[in-house]
């Protein structure tokens, strides 16, 4: 027994009373024939297929970017030696960092080690450079967006998701000379829907804003070179910062934001979250450069995810499951209940070998449990087959709801950032 672990304890059966406690599976990739992948249970292990990666692309065993990294390391080493202002600062990060600031058309670029430490880093320090700032948030913002707001300590104003009218009404109650920024999602990580970028880029013109926004999901999978829905949508030069990470369709890991060359000085001359913690390794920054590179100018991972994103949402409305609307790569399924969400799951893995981790609150809001796939192209058309079959068992043995009801609580009252309940993503 350690100390005070009474506490400890009760706060984990505070979870599991609410059919919330999280399990992680104990899984190995299969090298190059992800998304196969072992499950370890005890002393055996068995093969599964994985539906909910962020590895969107699959880029984590690309061979180009496995031997970067290898490359890297043999050559010079793994660690960073410190922060980049005690010799941590290397030439793959520069590169990096280039590659970055091209692939969104802007001026500069800023790694960090995840893209969390990007959003706080960020968002934190650009609101309290700007005098008296005010920030404007969609109200499905990510945890560590809202953690970056909260660090600024500068004021703030929810917006209803995606709401173009009443982002207009809250800007006008704020005298015009005032600095604002606005702050969003282009794909939000759990719905799959996209926002109005360009509504709210007239606005920002209009009302004075600073517009900053999170293509954490749209990085590498949107736009003809990987630079996103922006890119995508023709308005990367409408957007001031753009923030991205490195550990999703890119495969690796870090964070980022671009940017105009004074703002980003500033973000890395201010911000604690950059000075003092050690800069990503070497063979982190070459192999992301790598998987950044390959990906502006190939086009097959992207247009093979489109292709099974596709062929899985018509099979899944075919057999009358609950998809919730979603017109990105993101599949949500809705199932409405912690309890049932961790059955349904726990059904897929034992039965079927096809993993599929439940998304609960506070990830989501209560009631609105879900299932989360994320089909890649290296999903062959056969186990988009299997994975249809094992959802429809799945859904008629344990009797889940095949209507998908939507009850969205803004994510800044539910996603708790103070010591419990415990904040997870
Ligand atoms: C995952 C995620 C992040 C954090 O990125 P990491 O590199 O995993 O730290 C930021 N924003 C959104 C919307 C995310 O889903």
């Amino acid at each position: 027994m350690g100390k005070f672990d009474n506490h400890f304890q009760k706060a984990i059966e505070a979870l599991h009373s609410e059919g919330r406690y999280r399990v992680f599976a104990n899984l190995e990739r299969r090298g190059a024939a992800f998304p196969l992948s072992w499950l370890y249970e005890g002393n055996t292990r068995r093969e599964v297929v994985i539906w909910c990666s962020n590895d969107y692309l699959g880029m984590g065993k690309h061979p180009s970017v496995v031997q970067a990294m290898m490359d890297a390391a043999e050559r010079i080493g793994v660690g960073a030696g410190g922060t980049r202002n005690i010799s941590g600062t290397h030439l793959p990060i520069i590169e990096l960092e280039g590659e970055l600031a091209d692939l969104h058309g802007k001026e500069s670029a800023l790694v960090f080690t995840s893209g969390y430490v990007s959003n706080i880093a960020g968002i934190s320090t650009i609101s309290k450079v700007l005098p008296d700032c005010i920030i404007f948030s969609d109200e499905l913002n990510h945890a560590s967006m809202i953690d970056g707001m909260r660090n600024s300590g500068a004021p703030k104003k929810i917006f209803r998701h995606n709401d173009v009218a009443h982002l207009k009404n809250l800007l006008s109650e704020v005298p015009l000379g005032r600095p604002k920024i606005i702050a969003f999602e282009s794909v939000y990580s759990m719905d799959g829907d996209i926002s109005p970028i360009s509504d709210f880029c007239d606005l920002a013109d209009e009302y004075n804003a600073l517009t900053y926004i999170d293509e954490v999901h749209a990085v590498g999978m949107y736009g003809p070179r990987g630079g996103g829905i922006a890119e995508q949508e023709g308005l990367l030069d409408r957007i001031d910062v753009i923030e991205g990470t490195l550990a999703k369709a890119f495969g690796t890991l870090g964070g980022y934001i671009t940017g105009s060359a004074a703002l980003i000085d500033a973000v890395r001359s201010y911000a604690p979250s950059f000075i003092f913690t050690t800069a990503l390794p070497r063979p982190v920054a070459a192999a992301a450069t790598a998987s950044i590179r390959h990906l502006k100018i190939s086009t097959s991972e992207r247009e093979g995810q489109q292709q099974a994103v596709a062929k899985l949402k018509k099979l899944l409305v075919m057999a009358g499951l609950p998809l919730m609307s979603s017109n990105t790569h993101i599949i949500p399924i809705f199932v409405g209940d912690a309890v049932q969400c961790k059955k349904a799951s726990d059904r897929l893995l034992e039965k079927h070998n096809i993993y599929i981790q439940p998304i609960n609150y506070p990830t989501v809001p209560k009631g609105t449990e879900r299932l989360r796939i994320t089909p890649t192209p290296h999903h062959t058309e056969h186990m988009i087959l299997e994975l249809c079959d094992a959802l429809v068992e799945t859904w008629e043995t344990l009797s889940l709801p095949c209507d998908g009801v939507k009850h969205v609580v803004p994510m800044h009252q539910h996603v708790s950032l103070q010591p419990f309940p415990a904040s997870g993503g």
